[in-house]
């Protein structure tokens, strides 16, 4: 039994099938609209191929990805917001659901000084950042 979800493939999983929702596109991953949102313009960059870890990427996705990536963040900053966010949630604890969906994608987040996402959400972070100690910081107690 595995934790990352089932291999849903075209038909079960609604981002194997975004037809009607692309807004750019090139080789290997599609740009679409999240719905719902976290914020205005909120986007996911999508691998085409059903992929639900992202070290499973071939090469080409990778590369194709981060293309839209910055493409779509740069696009963002030109003309929607002031600051964007880049992310992609591993959380195979999490079941699908509306708000979470096994096939990989990265979302970008347009975002402003003190936002809803800020004033909800992230401004709690605060409370969490600790100084790293020492024993931390040496890579050996991960090998
Ligand atoms: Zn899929």
């Amino acid at each position: 039994m595995t934790t990352s979800g089932s291999k849903l493939g075209g038909g079960q999983c609604p981002f194997c099938d975004v037809a009607g929702h692309i807004i750019d596109e090139n080789d290997f991953a599609n740009v679409i609209f999240s719905n719902p949102r976290l914020t205005e313009y909120h986007l996911l960059i999508i691998p085409k191929r059903h992929v639900e870890k992202p070290w499973e990427l071939t090469k080409n996705e990778r590369q194709a990805i981060f293309d839209l990536i910055l493409k779509w963040q740069k696009f963002i900053i030109d003309h929607i917001a002031t600051g964007c966010d880049v992310r992609e949630n591993y959380r195979p604890f999490l079941p699908q659901s509306k708000t979470k969906v096994d096939h990989l994608h990265y979302h970008l987040l347009p975002r402003e000084f003190r936002d809803e996402l800020f004033a909800k959400s992230q401004i709690y972070e605060a409370e969490i950042f600790r100084e790293v100690k020492r024993e931390e910081l040496d890579p050996r107690h991960l090998l």
